[in-house]
């Protein structure tokens, strides 16, 4: 992912530019790219969760689509990239969790503390169904959105749903608050996989629920992906949770993919996942500049 994030910025020079927003825990760099000209900024992240590493496949693709089309003057799903482009820029971090990753791709010996990782993991030697980072903290638990009452939380560093000893304690999820923080975006995506579905709501009511169901209806429309309802009292500590309710802006979960359980999304899936997703990215930005 880094030599291709390096290669995009030498294709596409006019357009797309790398800035590294903070390290992992196990020192690996955290990049952004930025994608397009404009002033209106949007931003996509994904792999918060370690085993849902086909979103950064996705996320990729699209940088590269986008780039390409730009320069070609190409559009996607009627979308002209070079129009919208101009007038905004799509930030995408796409992998937020690559320690996490990287366990989950390689095993134990991808960590520095390959015993501290093993022994949170059971001392099985499969992490396939590894969600956390490499000490064991869920990173979508970690945004300070109704952090105390998170649901299911193991108290203790866990493959899943550990969600740490408070809000922000792991530098990954610190970088993307910072980077927030340090934007402008209108509307952010964080990638997660599976089950097809959508999560949209964390809180809103009047005037901005209206505005953000109606953005989520777009986002339905394309992807062919369910919105989950409104819930009374949802968990908190997800990256779009903090982000719907401290900048009053339309965030999205997007779960890719038919539900496969516990473990990475079958590559075989990309082809679909890519035509149902393709111009999301696109979509927003261009919604912000309408
Ligand atoms: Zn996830």
């Amino acid at each position: 992912m880094t030599a291709d994030l390096k290669k995009f910025v030498q294709w596409y020079p006019g357009i797309a530019s790398l800035e590294v927003i903070g390290k992992s825990v196990d020192g690996r760099n955290l990049y952004a790219l930025k994608l397009g000209t404009g002033k209106e900024e949007i931003m996509i992240n994904a792999s918060h969760h370690a085993r849902e590493h086909i979103t950064t496949n996705l996320t990729m693709e699209m940088i590269d689509q986008y780039a390409y089309a730009y320069e070609t003057n190409g559009k996607i799903d009627g979308y002209s990239a070079r129009q919208i482009l101009n007038r905004a820029s799509i930030y995408f971090v796409p992998m937020v969790n690559p320690d996490g990753v990287a366990l989950v791709q390689k095993g134990a010996s991808s960590a520095k503390n390959k015993a501290a990782a093993l022994r949170i993991n059971g001392n099985k030697t499969s992490f396939a169904a590894w969600k956390a980072n490499v000490r064991g903290v869920d990173l979508n638990r970690q945004y300070p959105a109704k952090w105390p009452t998170i649901c299911c939380n193991p108290g203790k560093p866990s493959p899943q749903n550990y969600k740490g000893p408070k809000p922000l304690s792991e530098p990954e999820a610190k970088a993307l608050y910072d980077f927030t923080l340090n934007h402008h975006f209108k509307t952010t995506v964080s990638y997660h996989s599976s089950g097809q579905i959508v999560f949209w709501h964390f809180g809103q009511t009047g005037a901005l629920k209206t505005r953000d169901y109606n953005l989520a209806v777009k986002v339905n429309k394309k992807t062919g992906y369910r919105l989950v309802s409104p819930q009374p009292n949802p968990s908190g500590g997800g990256y779009k949770d903090w982000f719907v309710q401290s900048q009053k802006k339309p965030g999205f979960t997007i779960e890719v993919a038919p539900y496969v359980g516990n473990g990475p999304v079958p590559i075989s899936y990309f082809s679909s996942i890519w035509k149902q997703n393709n111009s999301i990215g696109l979509m927003l930005a261009n919604e912000t500049i309408k």
